[in-house]
C-alpha cells in the first residue's frame, strides 16, 4: 500500500497568531523534527515575554465586544470553524502524523475527538443558560447569570497536538472569553493549522491567539495580571509544582491535568480475545504515549491455564503489530516522539529488569520496521512479567509501548494496587460479571473508569476527569464542566418597588 502524501513540504516557518495577524517572533528558533525519518519539517519560535504580553493585550482588548456578541452569534463562528475543520479533516490528520509520528488512524481519531468539542460548544446558547427562582421572599426574585471573565491561557502537551487545546478553547470563546494558546514547541503545527481556520471562520481579531514557545511563555501567562485562568495538560511535575501553585499564588482559576500510570485489571471470566485486542490499543496505541494508556495489567486469580493463555495471547498479538511510518495505512504503531523520550523509556525497561521483572517480549531489539527508516525513535512493544507494585515501572509514568504484568489472587488486592498509585487517571476492568464490574467501579479512585474498555477517553460532552496526582483543580475540561470553569456565576437578587 502506498504511503500517503505528506501535507508539509519543505520547511515551514511557524509564526505567532496575535490579534488576527501572523506575526514573526523575535525569539530563538527551534527545529521541529519528524520522528520517522529525522527530517526537519518546520522551525518554531521560542517567543519572548513581550510577545506573550502583546497577545494578552490583544485578547484583553477584544474581550468587551466579544462578550457583548450574543451567544448565538458566537456559536455561528464555531459552526463555521467546525465546517472548515471537517473540510480539512484529512490534511489536519496527516499534519499530526508528520509532526508527532502517530499512525494516520490514530490522528484521524484525534481530529474527530477534537472537532467534537467544537460541536458541543456550538450549543452555547442553551449550555450557558442560568437559572432563576421567583419570590425568594415576597416580591423578590433571584437569578444566576453565567458571565465570561476575560482572557484565559491554554497550555498543551506534545502527545495530542491537535485535540487537547480543543478540550478548552471552544468552550472558552463560546462563553465569551478570549484565549491565548501555547502549543507544545515539539509539535506546534496542528495549532497553527487550526488558527488558519479560525481566521477563515471570521472570529474577530484578538479572540483566539496562538503564541509558540516554552517556559518563558508559560511563565508570562502565569504571572500576567490580565489572565484570569489557565488550563494546562502535561506531566505531573509541571502541573503540580509549576502550574497549580503559581495559579494559586496569583489568584487564577486553574485546570491542571497531569500524568498517569494506569492499570488494566483482568478477571479470568473476561472475554479473552476481545480483552487482548482492547489491551493492544490501550498499551501500544500512540506508541504508549497517552495519558489513558494502560501501563500495567493486573491478572486476578490463581488459574494458571487462564494466565498462560493470556500471556501467550498478548505476546503473540503484540509481536504482530506493524511498526513504521504512520502515513502508511498498514502501520499500526509509529515511532515515539523523539530520542530523549526513547532513552527515558529504555531506562524504565532497564530499571524494571534490575528490580526483578522478566522480559517476555523485548521491544528494545525484537522488532522490525516496515520500510527504510532509521531506528532512532522506534521501539517495539515490551512485555514484562513478575512486576511488583513497588517497582518504578508501576509507581512512575513510563509513557511508552510497555506492558507490565502483575499477578494477584483477589479483586481486593487488584483494587488496592490501583488505589495505592499516586496517579488516578483511567483504570479499567475486564470481566463478564456485572457484580465484579460494579464493585470495581464503586471502589476504584481513578477519575475515569473503564469496564471492558481499554482507553477510557470521555466524549466531549463528559468531563475529562482524573484525580490524585493526575489532576489538580476542581472542574475539568470538556462539556458542562468547561462551561462552568470559563464563567463566573453572577447572582442577581431583584425587587421592584
Ligand atoms: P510537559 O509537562 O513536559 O509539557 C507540557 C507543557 O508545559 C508544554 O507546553 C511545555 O512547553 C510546558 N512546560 C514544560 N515544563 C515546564 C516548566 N517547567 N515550566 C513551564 N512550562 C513548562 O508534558 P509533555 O511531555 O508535553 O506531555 C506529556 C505528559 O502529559 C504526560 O505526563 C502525559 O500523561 C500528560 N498528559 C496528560 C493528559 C491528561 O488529560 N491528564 C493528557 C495528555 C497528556
Amino acid at each position: 500500500m502506498a504511503i500517503l502524501e505528506e501535507p508539509i513540504k519543505g520547511i515551514l516557518e511557524v509564526k505567532n497568531y496575535i490579534d488576527g495577524e501572523w506575526v514573526e517572533s523575535a525569539g530563538k528558533i527551534q527545529d521541529v523534527v519528524n520522528p520517522v525519518n529525522g527530517e526537519v519539517i518546520a522551525r518554531v519560535p521560542i517567543s519572548t515575554k513581550e510577545e506573550i504580553d502583546s497577545a494578552v493585550e490583544a485578547a484583553k482588548a477584544a474581550f468587551p465586544d466579544w462578550r457583548r456578541t450574543p451567544p448565538v452569534a458566537r456559536a455561528r463562528c464555531l459552526f463555521r470553524l467546525k465546517e472548515l475543520l471537517e473540510a480539512n479533516f484529512e490534511e489536519l490528520s496527516r499534519v499530526q502524523t508528520q509532526e508527532h509520528g502517530k499512525t494516520i488512524d490514530e490522528s484521524r481519531g484525534e481530529t474527530r475527538r477534537g472537532i467534537e468539542n467544537v460541536e458541543v460548544a456550538c450549543g452555547i446558547p442553551t449550555l450557558m443558560q442560568g437559572y432563576n427562582s421567583e419570590d425568594i421572599a415576597s416580591g423578590i426574585d433571584e437569578y444566576l447569570i453565567p458571565t465570561p471573565l476575560g482572557v484565559f491561557g491554554i497550555i498543551g502537551p506534545f502527545n495530542f497536538p491537535f485535540m487537547i487545546p480543543l478540550w478548552s478553547a471552544p468552550y472558552a470563546v463560546a462563553t465569551g472569553n478570549c484565549v491565548v494558546i501555547k502549543p507544545s514547541s515539539e509539535v506546534p503545527l496542528s495549532q497553527m493549522k487550526i488558527a488558519e481556520l479560525v481566521d477563515e471562520a471570521g472570529f474577530p481579531p484578538g479572540v483566539w491567539n496562538v503564541v509558540n514557545g516554552g517556559r518563558t511563555v508559560v511563565n508570562g501567562m502565569l504571572d500576567h495580571p490580565d489572565i484570569e485562568g489557565i488550563t494546562f495538560v502535561g506531566s505531573t511535575p509541571t502541573a503540580k509544582n509549576v502550574i497549580y501553585p503559581r495559579c494559586g499564588a496569583t489568584g487564577k482559576r486553574v485546570i491542571a491535568q497531569g500524568g498517569a500510570s494506569n492499570f488494566m485489571v483482568i478477571m479470568p471470566d473476561c472475554s479473552l480475545r476481545a480483552t487482548i485486542l482492547a489491551l493492544m490499543t490501550s498499551f501500544f496505541g500512540n506508541a504508549g504515549q497517552r495519558c489513558l494508556a494502560g501501563q500495567n495489567a493486573i491478572i486476578v486469580g490463581d488459574d494458571d491455564h487462564f494466565y498462560n493463555e493470556f500471556i501467550s495471547g498478548v505476546v503473540d498479538t503484540a509481536k504482530k503489530i506493524v511498526i513504521g511510518n504512520g502515513l502508511d495505512e498498514e502501520v499500526q504503531m509509529g515511532p515515539v516522539r523523539d530520542t530523549e523520550k526513547k532513552k527515558k523509556i529504555l531506562s524504565y525497561i532497564s530499571s524494571g529488569i534490575e528490580e526483578g521483572a522478566k522480559i517476555i517480549l523485548d521491544g528494545r531489539s525484537d522488532f522490525r520496521i516496515k520500510g527504510n527508516y532509521p531506528d532512532t525513535c522506534f521501539l517495539g512493544s515490551t512485555i514484562m512479567e513478575n512486576v511488583k507494585p513497588e517497582m518504578k515501572i508501576v509507581t512512575e509514568e513510563i509513557f511508552g509501548p510497555t506492558m507490565g504484568i502483575i499477578r494477584v489472587k483477589t479483586l481486593d488486592e487488584a483494587i488496592r494496587i490501583c488505589n495505592d498509585s499516586p496517579f488516578q487517571n483511567g483504570n479499567a476492568i475486564f470481566t463478564s460479571n456485572g457484580r465484579t464490574a460494579r464493585e470495581f467501579k464503586y471502589r476504584v479512585k481513578s477519575g475515569n473508569v473503564g469496564i471492558n474498555i481499554g482507553i477510557v477517553a470521555p466524549m466531549a460532552f463528559f468531563p475529562f476527569s482524573g484525580t490524585g496526582d493526575s489532576f489538580f483543580g476542581i472542574l475539568h475540561t470538556q462539556g458542562k464542566e468547561a462551561i462552568r470553569f470559563f464563567t463566573e456565576s453572577k447572582v442577581v437578587i431583584e425587587r421592584w418597588l
